[in-house]
C-alpha cells in the first residue's frame, strides 16, 4: 500500500507554529503550542529546530534562548536582530555593511564563518520615544 502524499514532519509542524508567531519563542513555547499535533517531548522539538537551523530557515535568538522564522540572509548576509529591552519586540534587519565585515575578516583570517548572528539590546523607537528620559 503506497500513499504518495507529502508526509508532515515536525520540523515542518515547528516551523509553521514559528510562522505563526509575531515574536521569537522558547523551545517550551513551541513544545506547548504543538502537543495537541503530536509533538510531546522537548528532544523532538529540539531536533526539530536543529534541522530547521541547518537548513537556514530559522534563527535562535542566544541572549533570548529564543527561536524565530529567518526571513532574509539566506545569502550569507547576517542578520541584526534590534531586541527592545522594553517591550520585548524583535526585528530583524540585514545589514550588507556587516556581512561585507565579516566576509573581509574571514578572508583576513582564514576563518571560515558557518553563521552569524548580531543581536542588538537596547529600546525601540515606540518605547524611547513614550519613556521620558532622565
Ligand atoms: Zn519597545
Amino acid at each position: 500500500m503506497e500513499k504518495r502524499s507529502k508526509r508532515i514532519t515536525h520540523a515542518d509542524r515547528v516551523f509553521r507554529y514559528l510562522q505563526s508567531q509575531d515574536h521569537p519563542v522558547s523551545a517550551y513555547d513551541i513544545l506547548e503550542g504543538l502537543r495537541d499535533d503530536g509533538v510531546t517531548a522537548s528532544t523532538t522539538v529540539y531536533r526539530a529546530l536543529e534541522k530547521l537551523l541547518d537548513a537556514g530557515k530559522v534563527h535562535r535568538i542566544e541572549s533570548l534562548n529564543a527561536w524565530t522564522v529567518r526571513y532574509g540572509g539566506r545569502d550569507g548576509k547576517t542578520p541584526v536582530f534590534a531586541i527592545c529591552d522594553d517591550c520585548g519586540t524583535v526585528t530583524e534587519h540585514v545589514d550588507v555593511g556587516f556581512a561585507d565585515s565579516i566576509a573581509g575578516l574571514s578572508k583576513r583570517t582564514g576563518f571560515a564563518p558557518n553563521r552569524s548572528v548580531l543581536e542588538l539590546h537596547g529600546r525601540c523607537g515606540d518605547c524611547s520615544t513614550s519613556v521620558p528620559s532622565h
